[in-house]
């Protein structure tokens, strides 16, 4: 299983974090090891001081593909779901001044939280879907996927001519703006919609 992530795929997010919009999509990955699932806590790990959570959509690929053109992409994900791109912002910073490959802000060990929860995309709109994230019971982040700079069918395509997908590979498709740090002690839930779809307890 591998997990793909979009990086600055809503405009206000990237310019929050003062990103030009990119010319295509911009794609990372996270290993196995990073899945956080089952509204499991999350340690804050030692190396860094400064995590962020970026709540995003997640898309379940159900079908093996390679070379997928957009057209024919939504029959390679039947349900969607919500996580965390969790993010040590101090460390990714350092990363991105050096030009340096960023996973070690973005790749490790439960950095990926995925609500258990999925949703069946059948008679969904999912280009006007709202999501949110909550900290601490205060509305942190709150999103709409008609604000996505390349929808899902895109990304799914543009994905695919470089990498093979895969049954049970996971797409986090970006975060909109609002990021933020978290401390030890927030409780962070996500929502599609009114629908909670995941809980995390920051230890
Ligand atoms: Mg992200």
């Amino acid at each position: 299983m591998k997990i793909f992530c979009i990086g600055k795929n809503y405009a206000a997010h990237a310019k929050e974090m003062n990103s030009e919009v990119p010319s295509k999509p911009m794609v990372f990955m996270k290993p196995s090891t990073a899945l956080l699932n089952n509204n499991k806590p999350f340690y804050y790990p030692e190396f860094t001081t400064n995590i962020h959570y970026e709540v995003e959509v997640v898309l379940k690929i159900s079908k093996n593909g390679k070379h997928i053109k957009s057209k024919f992409a939504s029959d390679y994900f039947e349900e969607i779901g919500l996580g965390i791109d969790f993010t040590a912002r101090d460390v990714q910073s350092e990363c991105k001044k050096k030009g340096h490959p960023w996973e070690i802000a973005k790749a490790f060990d439960h950095s990926a939280v995925i609500g258990s929860k999925f949703i069946p995309v059948e008679g969904l709109d999912l280009n006007n879907l709202e999501f949110s994230l909550t900290r601490n019971g205060q509305v942190v982040q709150k999103g709409n996927t008609k604000d996505l700079i390349y929808n899902f069918e895109t990304i799914i395509s543009y994905i695919s001519t470089i990498f093979t997908l895969k049954i049970t590979d996971l797409i986090m498709t970006g975060t909109p703006e609002g990021v933020g740090p978290v401390e030890i002690g927030d409780e962070l839930v996500g929502y599609l919609g009114d629908v909670k779809m995941f809980e995390c307890r920051v230890k």
